[in-house]
């Protein structure tokens, strides 16, 4: 096994089982460091006993370099595929092989924990067709939320990006650019309107003021429903059901009216994956499906292992019977980029 494989398996897995931040750093640091080295200027390292004493290369990761570099898969590695969680229901299993890509994702321009190449590296690697880079916006300040400006330099990191990958052709792979832009108080969106109109990808969704009364947050829904710039409506009820940060309740409003406005506008209702957040809840799945809505199945990842928990929002979407050209990111490429320009 190749030992920078080795190293960017047990962050990806450990970022999975959502462990804490500074324990995956000194992984996926240990990779930075591999990844510059030729596989000679490495076993270098490893005969002469140079490797243990570099920077950045601690006993854990030591010990994964050296077991993977002998050829064999590291111990540490081993445990981590064997407490993996249990195979996908044979339902969620075949929605899951239908999903194309992610709509939602964050990388350390906002509140994720890593560049946006890894997080494209990490997209491509599940067999992702394309992924959306959705930072925070400005409103978001504990998040980092990208000013107009950032994002602005943003949307050319991603163009020289996909420009690198081949243009979006060769690989086939593109990285979509887009934001997750808060709904204001006021139902406004958070971003210059000339910007959004410039983005792949819109998702709107509320972070702040979860507790208003139920006809406040209904207005607040309906008004980032009726923008012509949303394209996806983001963690619908704001819920968390477990996890570090505790948990909350779903935030309260006309759901079906909310719902009937993102059909009549045709904006994808989001299953969102996040374990933490398993948002919209199964009865308002249901609403979303008879008010005749389209979804989108998105991890909201803030690190590279996250995008994997579309798995679990295809095991939800299958279990609440939503077909999957309901799906849009069931779709091709080129059908979800006609969808998303629909108002643009
Ligand atoms: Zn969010
Ligand atoms: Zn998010």
């Amino acid at each position: 096994m190749e030992p920078l494989d080795a190293l960017n398996e047990v962050a990806f897995r450990l970022e999975h089982e959502r462990a804490p931040g500074f324990k995956v750093k000194a992984f996926r640091r240990a990779a930075g460091i591999v990844e510059t080295w030729s596989a000679e200027e490495l076993a270098a390292r490893l005969a002469d006993g140079r490797l243990k004493s570099t920077k950045g290369i601690g006993d854990r990761t030591f010990e994964i370099i050296a077991q993977a570099a002998e050829g064999r898969v590291p111990d540490y590695l081993a445990d981590l595929r064997a407490r993996a969680g249990e195979e996908l229901d044979p339902v969620g299993a075949e929605l899951r092989a239908l999903l194309r890509g992610d709509l939602h994702a964050h990388s350390d321009w906002s509140d994720g924990t890593t560049d946006i190449r890894s997080m494209a590296d990490a997209a491509i690697a599940l067999g992702h067709e394309y992924q959306a880079l959705t930072d925070h916006s400005p409103n978001l300040k504990i998040a980092h939320g990208l000013t107009a400006d950032r994002l602005e330099q943003q949307l050319g990191i991603v163009a020289a990006l996909n420009e690198a990958l081949g243009g979006g052709d060769a690989s086939g792979f593109r990285l979509l650019s887009g934001i997750e832009v808060d709904i204001l108080e006021d139902g406004g969106l958070d971003q210059q309107p000339g910007l959004l109109d410039r983005l792949d990808v819109v998702v709107a969704s509320v972070h702040s003021k979860l507790r208003s009364d139920r006809s406040t947050m209904t207005r607040r829904m309906l008004a980032a429903v009726d923008d012509p710039h949303t394209d996806v409506l983001g963690h619908v009820t704001g819920r968390l059901v477990e996890g570090s940060r505790g948990t909350r309740p779903q935030s309260e409003f006309d759901a079906a009216a909310v719902f009937a406005a993102c059909a009549a506008n045709q904006v994808a209702v989001e299953i969102n994956s996040r374990p933490e957040r398993q948002d919209p809840p199964d009865d308002l799945i249901r609403v979303a499906l008879d008010a005749g809505c389209l979804f989108s199945i998105d991890s909201d990842a803030h690190a590279p292992g996250h995008l994997a928990f579309l798995d679990l929002g295809a095991a939800r979407a299958a279990a609440a019977g939503v077909p999957a050209d309901r799906i849009v990111t069931t779709w091709p490429l080129d059908r979800l980029l006609a969808w998303t320009a629909r108002n643009r």
